[in-house]
């Protein structure tokens, strides 16, 4: 069946990415309806999961005749048998999609994409931004450590090897080294395992530029610490630019020891935020330009107001949509948009949605100031909608309840009891149904205002 399947996806995506996406893909089993599927990483899955699940399906139930449960699970070890070093296909000109995330590895790991010309500023990271450029263009003489933090898919990565690829291009013989915390971590404990600590030292003391992504990996590291502390120091010493990134700065880190907190703090701690929608818009532009792609204006703007949480999905709602371009040789429409990223959107209203939006739709409806569900009034024409918030941020927020209940100045208990009492009510009250219908109503377009 899989095989089957195989065939019709080749038939409707091209080449290129069929054999990126498609042809990596292990099938361990089928057992009655059951298909089990193996990737060799999280990062095919993930990939996998966000672009081509449905296409993978509907694939399957053509060949299969029937909808099948499919599971997508990563195992390295069903990858290891045929691992015979194949050789790097050749690269052909293709009309398809480029993936953006794809590497082009260069001996310095850096992403020759990643640069300040495809990096888009604006409000949000103008500051980080300008830093980076100093450090770029004087390593260790502006922000010695440069440390970036922000929430996942807002450039980061992209800023930092930003960096990088400044300096390579300007010095192309500077040793300049960008590494994941990760990766980092794991060849040092490869280096214990093997008695080879004095080699890891020295490769890592002998450079010009340390970039480590992703920093926040060493928390609660004790023995890790104390290596980075070292090479740290030796590096800062000779006047070797160090740039880290991480998701939380670095006071936020519980179980970073006190003296690499001190010194990620000598430098610069700049922080990377959300990209309003006129960055959005840009950032889609430019993306768009890059991968050459023809869709309209109207659609960017579309996008760029609707996914707002982080630059990484808004370039995947971008890949879908010009997927499917691709696939179905045809411009799309907004509805068509919606309907393809249906999934992706509604996450995305769902996390504008906060017991804040709740408490000021609620309050506006029945008239009266969000302080008043907060406060200590019990009378009726006030406790009542207050019961209402309660109930309504526990059905349309993912919160805890006493996480609403610090919201409202509460303790859980009065939030369930709340929320109980409401539901029900509504159960024989046809008004109370309407009344809590309207609101939601009212939640989900100031909800989408908010975007
Ligand atoms: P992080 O490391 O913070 O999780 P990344 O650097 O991996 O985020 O960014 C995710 C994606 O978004 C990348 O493809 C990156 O190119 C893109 N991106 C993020 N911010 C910008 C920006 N300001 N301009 C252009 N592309 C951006
Ligand atoms: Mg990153």
């Amino acid at each position: 069946i899989w095989e089957e399947a195989c065939k019709q996806l080749k038939g409707i995506l091209s080449g290129d990415i069929y054999d990126r996406w498609i042809a990596v893909i292990q099938c361990l089993d089928i057992n009655g309806r059951t298909m089990r599927l193996a990737v060799a990483n999280d990062f095919y899955k993930d990939w996998l999961e966000e672009n081509y699940f449905p296409m993978i399906r509907k694939a399957v139930m053509v060949v299969s005749g029937e909808e099948m449960d499919i599971t997508l699970e990563v195992d390295s070890s069903a990858f290891d048998s045929n691992k015979e070093e194949q050789p790097e296909p050749e690269p052909q000109p293709s009309l398809s999609i480029p993936n953006p995330f794809e590497k082009k590895k260069t001996n310095h790991n850096l992403n020759p994409n990643y640069t300040f010309d495809s990096y888009v500023v604006g409000s949000a990271n103008q500051f980080a931004h300008a830093a980076s450029m100093a450090a770029a263009n004087s390593p260790s003489r502006t922000y010695n450590p440069l440390f970036i933090y922000g929430g996942v898919g807002l450039g980061k990565t992209h800023l930092m090897q930003a960096i990088g690829n400044h300096i390579i291009s300007k010095k192309p013989r500077a040793k300049v080294c960008y590494i994941t915390c990760e990766t980092f971590t794991n060849e040092y404990i490869e280096a214990l395992q093997n008695n080879n600590v004095s080699n890891f030292r020295k490769k890592y003391r002998k450079i010009d530029m340390l970039m480590i992504d992703d920093i926040q990996f060493l928390d609660g590291k004790q023995r890790l610490q104390e290596e980075f502390f070292h090479t740290f120091n030796t590096l800062f010493e000779s006047h070797k630019q160090i740039v880290l990134t991480s998701d939380r700065t670095p006071s936020e880190m519980a179980g970073l020891a006190p003296r690499l907190i001190s010194r990620f703090e000598w430098g610069l701690v700049t922080e990377l935020g959300k990209p309003d929608v006129e960055t959005r818009t840009a950032i889609l532009r430019k993306k768009a330009e890059l991968l050459n792609l023809n869709i309209n204006h109207e659609l960017l703007d579309y996008l760029a107001q609707r996914v707002s949480s982080n630059v990484r999905s808004l370039e995947g709602a971008l890949i879908r949509v010009a997927t499917f371009m691709s696939l179905t040789n045809q411009q799309v429409d907004i509805q068509k948009v919606e309907e393809l990223l249906h999934d992706l959107l509604d996450k995305e209203s769902a996390a504008a949605i906060s017991v804040d939006l709740i408490q000021r739709t609620v309050a506006e409806h029945f008239d009266l100031r969000p302080q008043d569900l907060t406060g200590k009034k019990r009378s009726k024409d006030i406790a009542w909608p207050r019961q209402i918030a309660m109930h309504l941020s526990r059905t349309m927020t993912s919160q805890s309840y006493p996480v609403i209940g610090e919201q409202f100045c509460r303790n859980h208990a009065t939030i369930l009891y709340a929320h109980d009492q409401v539901s029900e009510k509504s159960k024989d009250n046809r008004n109370l149904q309407q009344t809590l219908s309207i609101l939601k109503d009212k939640v989900n377009k100031n909800a989408a205002k908010a975007l």
